[in-house]
């Protein structure tokens, strides 16, 4: 699994000692380049977004980037520091140092996914995984913040037996590893005799047996369940951030604490605005006499209708800027961006003959002076043809 994926910095487009700022940017240009919204059905974008994702998950986490750094993939595994959980692990961090090069080699003939190098680390505490959860919010909560019901799929301890596997509570000491957890092995490997530690097979690792298994677990002490949590969404959130949940991912095991909840967010299109960064954009139509004699228009904003003095002689496609009633930042939403908005004129359709009449006598008295692009573009179309 880990030889097909990108290194994280290559993913992000950012040099190894890239800062936090540096990564943050890289990752929000990403998101918003893949994100589904904007590629609708395309396979391959989904899969960027979910690499830049997860990408930004570990570097943007001091503490994970200084293992990844260090150890790779490997170092970010969820089992990490656990040994000998899921990741096939030939050997990372294990007892074959020395060996070097053979690691593939033990880890085959050792029956890979075993992890027979850590054994022990089965009793010690680990923490949950992580889980993620989408939601889709409204251009104006993403904005404003709201407080948001998640239901995601997690692992819990079994509330009938407490989490034990054992319906009557009579849990017994492993009669084959007696409680250790592992048991010695010796394996003929090339002439040689190996001697090796491995998870005792009774009773997996745990060094405890249950002799009547609880029903609704089947004994492993564990279930899936569905978790319904109240998230609160910061002001000024944008399409592709996660939001973390501390805790509220799987619960660990042997006392090891719980996962988080990551909460993807994802924004509804909304009907007039639209968002770069931290600026609000719209379009405003406006009548061609409001744009040649000026005229008290009406802006929507965020905050509600803003009344703006469109001056004399406005072209169309001009922007204009209402400062500070943007989108707030996320951790200082006194901080705002700003309004922008686009004024196009109409061409109006339907006229009746008199409006006609009175268009043509506007348009006799009209003097190129009055239009200074129509005045170039003649003036350049006579050089042209000279
Ligand atoms: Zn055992
Ligand atoms: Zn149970």
């Amino acid at each position: 699994m880990a030889e097909n994926k990108r290194d994280y910095y290559e993913v992000l487009g950012v040099e190894k000692g890239a800062s936090a700022e540096e990564i943050k940017k890289a990752y929000r240009k990403s998101a918003m380049k893949y994100h589904p919204d904007r590629n609708p059905g395309d396979k391959e974008a989904e899969e960027k977004f979910k690499e830049v994702g997860e990408a930004y998950e570990v570097l943007s986490d001091d503490d994970k980037r200084a293992r990844y750094d260090q150890y790779g993939f490997a170092g970010v595994d969820p089992n990490f520091g656990a040994g000998a959980g899921g990741y096939g692990g030939a050997g990372f961090g294990g007892g074959f140092s020395g060996f070097g090069d053979f690691g593939d080699i033990f880890s085959e003939f050792f029956g890979g996914g075993g992890g027979s190098s850590r054994a022990s680390a089965q009793n010690a505490p680990r923490r949950g995984e992580n889980v993620m959860a989408r939601l889709e919010l409204t251009f104006e909560e993403a904005a404003f913040g709201c407080e948001k019901e998640v239901a995601s799929q997690r692992i819990e301890n079994c509330s009938v037996c407490n989490g034990s596997g054992s319906a009557d509570g009579v849990i017994e000491t492993c009669s084959q590893c007696h409680g250790s957890g592992q048991v010695r092995t010796t394996q003929n490997f090339m002439g040689m005799h190996m001697q090796s530690t491995t998870t005792c097979p009774t009773c997996s690792g745990r060094g405890k047996m249950v002799k009547n298994p609880c029903n609704t677990c089947k004994g492993k002490g564990k279930v899936r369940r569905t978790n319904r949590v109240n998230v609160k969404i910061p002001a000024g959130v944008d399409a592709g951030q996660s939001v973390r949940v501390r805790g509220e991912g799987c619960v660990g095991s042997n006392g090891g604490p719980n996962g988080d909840l990551l909460v993807e967010i994802y924004i509804k299109r909304h009907p007039i605005f639209t968002r770069e960064d931290r600026d609000v954009l719209c379009e405003v139509p406006i009548s061609f006499t409001q744009a040649a004699l000026g005229a008290k228009i009406q802006v929507p904003t965020l905050d509600g209708k803003v009344e703006y003095d469109l001056p004399e002689g406005t072209q169309t496609g001009r922007e204009f800027v209402l400062r500070d009633k943007g989108i707030p930042e996320v951790n200082n939403p006194r901080r705002r961006g700003n309004h922008r908005f686009t004024v196009v004129v109409e061409t109006p359709t339907h006229l009746t003959k008199e409006q006609k009449d009175l268009l043509r006598q506007l348009e006799g008295t009209m003097v190129h002076s009055e239009t200074p692009k129509i005045k170039k573009f003649f003036d350049n179309l006579k050089d042209f043809f000279e």
